[in-house]
């Protein structure tokens, strides 16, 4: 294990990378978020297996996998604390006002997004904090050619969330009535 330690050095970060925040200012946000001692925890590796994927979308699953690896490389610990949300969940998340979506209307509910928040700071990053890995997810989904929304872009901010830009094809497939879930 100590040759892998020494083997992850962190990417050197490239200039400009996020639009709006200087080169020092970038570091300062990654500094801020890295935590080495955590990421090669037993912590972290059970983190990794905490959400509900049953039925996820493959494309979700592969930008969920790649972002977190390349956040790992930096040495930001990052998993997914929601994939598939059930119908119940769903509307107790609207009722207590932290999801805009009622059961049936989340992309969560069809596997096809992904919350994806830090190990030791749950939610608790700055906006800046957020930008940069708003930008660095947005960057995996290109190389990966997979589209997604991130819902730092949005009004109703939810910087964890990341969707797959074509969800409401793939609810469309499913038929009236259809038990979308069958987990609750
Ligand atoms: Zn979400």
């Amino acid at each position: 294990m100590a040759n892998r330690r020494e083997a992850v050095v962190p990417d050197r970060p490239a200039l400009d990378v996020v639009p709006g925040l200087g080169d020092h200012a970038y570091v300062h946000e990654v500094s801020g978020m890295v935590d080495r001692a955590f990421i090669y925890s037993e912590r972290w590796s059970v983190q990794q297996g905490r959400a509900d994927r049953t039925g996820a979308q493959p494309e979700i699953l592969e930008f969920e996998r790649k972002l977190i690896k390349r956040c790992f490389k930096l040495g930001i610990p990052l998993f997914a604390h929601c994939v598939v949300r059930g119908s119940l969940e769903q509307n107790r998340l609207f009722k207590a006002g932290r999801s805009k979506a009622r059961a049936g209307e989340s992309p969560h509910n069809y596997g096809a997004a992904v919350d994806l928040i830090h190990g030791t700071k749950a939610w608790a990053l700055s906006p800046k904090q957020w930008a940069v890995l708003g930008h660095l997810g947005k960057e995996v989904a290109a190389q990966a050619g997979i589209d997604v929304i991130w819902g730092g872009d949005w009004k109703f901010w939810d910087p964890a969330h990341w969707e797959l830009a074509n969800w409401r094809s793939i609810r469309a497939a499913y038929a009236d009535g259809e038990d979308w879930d069958g987990r609750d």
